[in-house]
């Protein structure tokens, strides 16, 4: 049915029918979140350094509200403090997924960055994940009147001359009918979003997104809230453990950075006047993604000074996400 962007509600006299309601709260396994520490702690190890990776919230398909487990997808690109989800990425996710499950949101950590909140990018990527998981969430939230300005009733023997008539006509069997109340299903759905970091911390936020299927309504809106967790006794497995560290390492990989690199980088971004410094030392510019003009550099300057320590160290904790 086409959308008649005009109506409008009047918000005195229309009335609205609460129906069913959307979560607020995270309703999670311990399981699910164990596993989430358990992919941070196997990241670090595995590439001895903290990165930004991010999963999948998933839910069964007949219980969308309930997050049971973390899934990887394929990470386009994991730098420090960097995480950027793509549609492409998302929906070949869900095509590997199983038929009984659905995402129904998206957790991703900031490593061991202290930045306890979600960034720019994270509300880009929320918005994302939302539009994929929308459809999967979406349930009838609300029956609200439509009060049509100009209402043209008619009965079935109307006219051309009768159509010309009011703003929206409806059409009954019956002449005695003249009150007639008209009212929208609005849907609404929901999208999880949980960030983590290395010493344990969360945070999260459910974004809905409402839809009003006549007039056009749209919302969208993101609230903080709770996790409310829900003790199943099931705890990661050996062989699970085995099976995320291969994962990780097919899945989540760092961004072409070497050590050198990474020092390079963080020297550059973080620190403008060392930067100038260490140049003026080094007399030439150096090429990030030369290598060996990397770690030639290096030594040279650990040999000549011990200052870039500092600003390496300082770089990690002063970065941006
Ligand atoms: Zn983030």
């Amino acid at each position: 049915m086409a959308r008649i962007k005009s109506l409008e509600y009047l918000k005195k006299d229309s009335k609205s029918i609460q129906l069913e309601t959307l979560p607020i709260n995270i309703s999670i396994y311990d399981y699910a979140l164990e596993k989430a520490y358990k992919i941070n702690e196997l990241v670090k190890k595995n590439y001895h350094s903290s990165y930004e990776w991010y999963g999948y919230l998933l839910g069964k398909k007949e219980n969308p509200e309930v997050v049971i487990d973390i899934g990887l997808g394929k990470n386009k690109e994991n730098g420090y403090a960097y995480t950027k989800i793509s549609e492409e990425d998302i929906a070949k996710f869900i095509d590997e997924l199983s038929k009984d499950l659905i995402i129904n949101g998206w957790i991703h950590s900031h490593g061991n960055l202290n930045y306890r909140h979600f960034s720019g990018t994270d509300e880009e990527n929320m918005k994302k994940v939302l539009n994929f998981v929308s459809p999967l969430t979406k349930r009838p939230i609300q029956k609200r009147e439509i009060i049509i300005k100009n209402l043209n009733i008619v009965d079935e023997n109307y006219n051309i001359e009768d159509l010309k008539k009011g703003s929206v006509t409806v059409v009954v069997n019956n002449k005695e009918t003249k009150n007639i109340k008209i009212f929208e299903t609005i849907y609404g759905s929901f999208s999880y979003n949980i960030v983590i970091g290395d010493e344990g911390w969360n945070e999260k936020s459910i974004a809905y997104e409402e839809k009003g299927v006549l007039t056009g309504y749209y919302k969208i809106q993101t609230k903080p809230c709770e996790l409310e967790m829900i003790l199943t006794g099931k705890k990661l497995r050996k062989d699970e453990i085995r099976k995320l560290k291969g994962e990780i390492k097919e899945k989540i990989k760092p961004y072409s950075f070497t050590y050198y690199q990474k020092r390079y980088w963080f020297f550059n971004w973080n620190n403008d006047w060392r930067n100038k410094l260490f140049r003026r030392e080094n007399q030439e510019n150096i090429n990030p993604l030369d290598v060996n003009n990397q770690i030639s550099k290096n030594n040279q300057t650990e040999q000549s000074s011990s200052k870039p320590e500092q600003p390496n160290q300082e770089g990690e904790n002063g970065r941006k996400t």
